[in-house]
């Protein structure tokens, strides 16, 4: 067959054919979120993306010829923080947060990944890897930890071209006296009195139970889903280091041959003040965004950059997105759904020219203005966009939310009013509560878990 996409390989730096090592069998690792709070809508930058690209190469390879796998990282240091703050056991926190997390994407119309591997289910791959890395002398136990050591992947620095020397500056490195190079990471950490703990085998030279360094997990996980050389591994461009050149140095070391073919790293999404992040406090959630705006809006939102550009958030941004859609819905009342249509060609080659989203949106705009509502219709589609009937979207995304929320909207502020509960912020749950009553949707707590109706 034909390969048609075209993608930016961070690895190389430059723009690529996309060739499949098996067109059969497309494989495609996002990391995934950290569970233990809400995300913040700029986490969702790499969930819309990355839903886009699984889209795409499900248009060319078919839906059962492409497998996305994105992890939920299950244990860290900052959920056991959490944990203890909150006195819930670690699995409660998770749990909820997941759930969470899996609403808040449907909302904003991203199809869930093909598998959803959890680090706490893949402790016993992680031992392995770290067998095999010490097999190979590229892993050395120091003071209770296991470390990497960078000296034994002469590639390493290629994925995120930083330069050995330059590599503590900035990033998230942490310095310790027992480290051979300053670069160099932990595989196997001790757990802590109070904190959570596997057994560590005999032979790793520690005494008490430990836990995997966040790096591993990734490494482990993708080999154990997808296989030892991926085709596109993918996630925000602040992951690209150290994280994703960890993942590289320690898969390749262990398996002797590449992590993975392409790599693709998204923008930021930022504030006036600089990139949204938790650390600036900063931060927008989707929760809240939910209670306002329809997911579909924010989606949209989400989209009007190219991938690798910085995208600024505001409420103009949602008020413009609000109105495009309006639009397009617009222009197709009275067009009931055509079967079988294609989407339009030119809007496909924007896609597959590494995602050009803005030249994408503006071929959507071309076609409602030719009256094409049918192509209009199946090419949004193919990105998850205008899936509703156009009476639905008008009542739903009325002002003042008094039209009514979709399902997936509602299932997640459900979700999200349970977690305000559980951090005892019941002005927030009430408040959750109450906007929805204001959108027509009663809700009903029973020792079985809340249930929702229209009135
Ligand atoms: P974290 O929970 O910080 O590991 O982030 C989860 C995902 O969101 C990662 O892929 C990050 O790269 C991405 N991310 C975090 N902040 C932003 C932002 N402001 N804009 C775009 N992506 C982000
Ligand atoms: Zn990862």
């Amino acid at each position: 067959m034909t390969h048609p996409i075209t993608l930016h390989n961070s690895l190389s730096g430059h723009r690529e054919d996309f060739i499949p090592a098996d067109p059969h069998r497309v494989t495609l690792y996002v990391c995934g979120p950290t569970v233990y709070q809400h995300a913040h809508v700029g986490n969702f930058r790499p969930v819309v993306v990355f839903d886009l690209l699984f889209r795409l190469l499900r248009h060319h390879y078919g839906a059962d010829h492409v497998i996305f796998a994105r992890n939920i990282t299950d244990i860290d240091d900052k959920i056991i923080k959490a944990a203890n703050a909150q006195s819930s056991p670690i699995k409660e926190i998770t749990d909820l947060y997941t759930e969470i997390y899996r609403a808040e994407s449907k909302a904003l119309g991203a199809l869930p990944p093909t598998i959803e591997p959890f680090a706490t289910d893949h402790i016993a791959q992680m031992i392995d890897l770290i067998d095999t890395l010490l097999e190979k002398g590229a892993a050395y136990s120091a003071e209770d930890h296991i470390l990497f050591n960078i000296d034994h992947y002469d590639a390493y620095g290629d994925l995120s071209k930083v330069n050995r020397d330059d590599m503590l500056a900035g990033a998230r490195v942490e310095v310790a006296p027992y480290k051979r190079n300053a670069a160099d990471f932990v595989l196997w950490k001790p757990a802590k009195e109070n904190e959570p703990g596997w057994a560590t085998p005999a032979h790793f030279g520690v005494a008490q139970p430990g836990r995997p360094g966040w790096h591993l997990e990734c490494s482990a996980m993708i080999a154990a889903t997808l296989g030892k050389t991926i085709d596109i591994h993918g996630g925000g461009q602040d992951l690209r280091f150290p994280h994703h050149e960890n993942e590289c140095a320690q898969s390749g070391c262990a398996n002797g041959a590449p992590l993975a073919r392409y790599w693709m790293h998204n923008g930021f999404l930022s504030m006036p003040s600089g990139k949204m992040s938790k650390s600036l406090g900063n931060v927008v959630l989707v929760r809240d965004l939910l209670l306002e705006w329809p997911g579909e809006v924010i989606r949209l939102a989400l989209m009007s950059a190219h991938y690798r550009q910085p995208l600024e958030w505001n409420d103009t941004l949602l008020a413009q997105s609000k109105a495009q859609l309006d639009r397009f819905y617009r222009s197709l009342t009275d067009h009931p759904v055509a079967e079988e249509t294609a989407p339009d060609p030119g809007f496909v080659a924007a896609l597959n020219d590494d995602l050009n989203l803005p030249s994408a949106l503006a071929r959507l705009h071309a076609l409602r203005d030719a009256g094409k509502a049918d192509v209009l219709r199946a090419s949004g589609n193919l990105i998850g966009l205008l899936t509703q009937t156009p009476d639905a979207w008008f009542k739903s995304s009325s002002p003042q939310s008094t039209g009514a929320p979709t399902d997936d909207e509602i299932e997640a502020l459900i979700a999200e009013r349970r977690a305000a509960k559980k951090a005892k912020d019941y002005g927030k749950a009430d408040g959750i509560r109450d906007d929805l009553k204001a959108s027509g949707v009663i809700i009903e707590d029973s020792p079985q878990g809340t249930s929702w109706r229209r009135i």
